[in-house]
């Protein structure tokens, strides 16, 4: 077992944290105070090839692979979750074509992705249809040479930024009747619903997509109808979900920078908070719940990298990495006492993105049922 990064990740850490230092901190007050949608910063990121991470060379990726994407993630969310979670979100939708598409696919639709040219999301949830998404009604019926689409698709990350989307849609009944198609928001019948207001992780969109008699090309239907679910939750569970731990440990180690800095500099009673007891204890539990997440996290997408099955790791690696992400929060807000909550200080923001960590891609109770099921039928 060896707990040491190669050379080659720990110049990327050194890089991703410099560029997020110098690049996107100065961008995030903008950010939080319009919620908009920063264009050029992408440009900007695009240029670093963040976005073709996980996308082969052949069609113009870096694939550095999982692990070094969550390093990449960490790095960005310690600066800004929200622009982690747009990361995020470009590979999560860039995946199914990596994985399912066909040749002609992969050629036509990854290299302007690997280059952040054309930018992509995954549609899978609707209101009917969340944690189960077996719910979803949206349908797909098929037409001559296209597929027809119809439904709405609600909380789609970069549902109104991005140019090309991963849905997925109704062609039949029980758990083989649903599939997976590649669609362009330049589509006839393609539409955008309305724009979420959240609290936390402002400057990533969030937002319904609708499908009207959406026309579809037949050739944009990923794998074969009925390979849906298994598309979409492949994509979710083993790179979704390493995507929000990845963003999780990016809030902690933000929360355990800017408590051991006020801790040191908030003198009362003659001395620093630092030297009281109660304040240590949580520090030390932030600092703890920071290496915990980042063993869970760094061993789960390492396990993706070597093809291992790492479906109930990345569960464990998101459950506890984004529950870790609020538990810091909470506290770090706690040791600035009421500066916390002021604007002024960045704990309240690391609050309010940690949240919103743990609904998406799968909430805290759907990880543990992916848990309990595997602790259950282990000899
Ligand atoms: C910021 C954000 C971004 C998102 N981005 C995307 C995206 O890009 N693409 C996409 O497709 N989706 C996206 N989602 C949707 C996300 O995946 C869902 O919100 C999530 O799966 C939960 O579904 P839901 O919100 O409908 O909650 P519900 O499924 O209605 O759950 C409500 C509550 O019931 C609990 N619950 C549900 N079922 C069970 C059960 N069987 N046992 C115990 N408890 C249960 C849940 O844990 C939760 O506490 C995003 C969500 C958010 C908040």
């Amino acid at each position: 077992m060896d707990f040491q990064f190669s050379s080659q990740l720990e110049l990327l850490r050194k890089s991703v944290r410099e560029f997020a230092e110098g690049a996107i901190a100065p961008r995030v007050p903008q950010m939080e105070e319009t919620d908009e949608v920063p264009w050029d910063l992408y440009r900007e990121i695009a240029k670093q090839q963040y976005m073709g991470i996980l996308v082969p060379k052949e069609f113009g990726g870096t694939d550095l692979g999982h692990l070094a994407r969550t390093i990449m993630l960490e790095e960005v969310g310690r600066i800004s979750a929200a622009m982690a979670m747009a990361l995020q979100i470009f590979h999560l939708g860039t995946i199914p074509f990596v994985d399912f598409g066909n040749e002609a696919q992969k050629k036509k639709y990854l290299p302007p992705l690997a280059i952040g040219e054309r930018l992509s999301t995954i549609a899978v949830t609707e209101a009917t249809g969340g944690s189960d998404p077996t719910g979803i009604q949206t349908t797909a019926k098929i037409q001559g040479d296209s597929y027809i689409l119809n439904g709405r698709k609600c909380f789609i990350t970069h549902g109104h930024v991005a140019d090309t989307i991963t849905v997925m849609a109704k062609t039949g009944e029980g758990p083989k009747g649903f599939s997976a198609f590649i669609v362009e928001r330049s589509f006839p019948g393609f539409k955008l619903g309305r724009k979420e207001r959240k609290f936390g992780l402002h400057g990533c969109n969030t937002g319904e997509i609708v499908m009207e008699n959406c026309l579809v090309p037949r050739e944009n239907l990923l794998g074969n109808e009925g390979d849906g679910l298994r598309i979409s939750m492949a994509a979710i569970s083993e790179v979704g979900r390493a995507g929000m731990a990845g963003c999780g440990l990016g809030v902690i180690n933000a929360c355990l920078e800017a408590s051991v800095k006020f801790a040191n500099e908030r003198i009362l009673g003659g001395k620093p908070i630092s030297q009281h007891q109660a304040i240590q204890w949580m520090i030390s539990d932030i600092y703890m719940d920071l290496e915990a997440s980042r063993l869970l996290s760094y061993r789960a997408s390492w396990m993706r990298d070597q093809k291992m099955r790492c479906d109930v790791d990345m569960a464990m690696a998101k459950f506890y990495a984004t529950e870790a992400a609020v538990r810091c929060a909470k506290k770090a807000v706690d040791i600035h006492g009421g500066y916390g909550y002021m604007m002024e200080y960045p704990v309240q923001r690391y609050y309010r993105d940690a949240e919103i960590l743990i609904a998406s891609a799968g909430t805290s109770e759907i990880m543990r049922i992916v848990m309990a099921r595997k602790a259950l039928t282990s000899k």
